[in-house]
């Protein structure tokens, strides 16, 4: 089993993504998509007047504060929009997808967070009313059902609270849980950038092995929602995934190169 996370950042080519995807499918291999939309859900926030609200926590963690409204904003794009555009690119390509949320038969579960504690203006302060949350357990009930009767799922935020409330969750940290919970052999985490950096944005930086053992050393590399990724990466080859791989998700065959050796391979 793979576990493919693709991101949500400008220049992500998804027909790219979904085709490699598709014949690696159709020829048999197991996969699972998990995607994100945060380019998007910007768009569309500021499109309707509720502009993203990024809050910095104080060991310089950046991640969305989501009010209701953001939340729902949050899900119309994650599960309608971007979901329901990969599930349509991925059956036009005989791949027989089925888009689910964290929500849905509890794929994804966390605690609510319900405040954050937030840098502003060199100061830190509480804010209340977020539905965020971390992904703590993985149920793959409904995950094996799908694939032992040949459907591919395309999972995505938000994770469902212990109390059944919706939560905003990291998508790469989802996907490092359920590649343990499935006891996956790779786990791909793609982006418009093409792998883990020394000096971000310089593309001829790239760092192409780090040491499983390692990995959290190599978080002084990364810069805001990267380090959610290397965490993530972390979380993962600590819970048992031989490999994670950092790679480029804007052309060619995303998928294939990085189980290639292409990005940056934590193993
Ligand atoms: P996605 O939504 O595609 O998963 P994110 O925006 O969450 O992607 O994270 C990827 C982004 O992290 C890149 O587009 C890049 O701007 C940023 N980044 C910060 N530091 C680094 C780094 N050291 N190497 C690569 N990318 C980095």
């Amino acid at each position: 089993m793979i576990v493919v996370k693709v991101g949500g950042s400008a220049g992500i080519d998804y027909d790219a993504v979904c085709a490699d995807l598709a014949a690696r499918w159709n020829a048999g291999e197991k996969l699972i998509l998990v995607h994100g939309g945060s380019g998007e859900t910007n768009r569309v926030a500021e499109a309707l007047g509720h502009p993203p609200r990024f809050v910095t926590s104080p060991s310089g963690y950046t991640s969305r504060f989501t009010d209701r409204q953001t939340l729902e904003i949050f899900e119309m794009v994650y599960c309608g929009k971007i979901n329901k555009g990969i599930v349509e690119r991925l059956q036009r390509l005989g791949v027989n997808a089925v888009g689910l949320s964290g929500l849905d038969g509890r794929i994804f579960e966390g605690r609510h967070k319900d405040s954050v504690r937030a840098v502003e203006n060199g100061k830190t302060k509480v804010l209340r009313g977020d539905h965020t949350g971390t992904v703590e357990r993985v149920n793959t009930g409904l995950i094996e059902l799908l694939l032992g009767a040949g459907y591919l799922p395309v999972l995505t935020p938000p994770a469902s609270s212990y109390e059944g409330v919706a939560i905003n969750v990291d998508g790469d940290r989802a996907a490092a849980a359920l590649a343990v919970a499935l006891k996956a052999e790779a786990l791909l985490l793609l982006s418009n950038v093409p792998g883990l950096l020394r000096a971000y944005p310089d593309e001829a930086s790239l760092i192409r092995q780090i040491p499983a053992d390692e990995v959290e050393s190599y978080l002084e590399f990364a810069q805001d929602r990267m380090k959610k990724k290397v965490l993530g990466a972390a979380e993962a080859v600590a819970g048992g995934v031989k490999r994670v791989i950092f790679g480029d998700a804007r052309a060619g065959q995303p998928i294939t190169a990085a189980l290639d050796g292409a990005g940056t391979v934590v193993s």
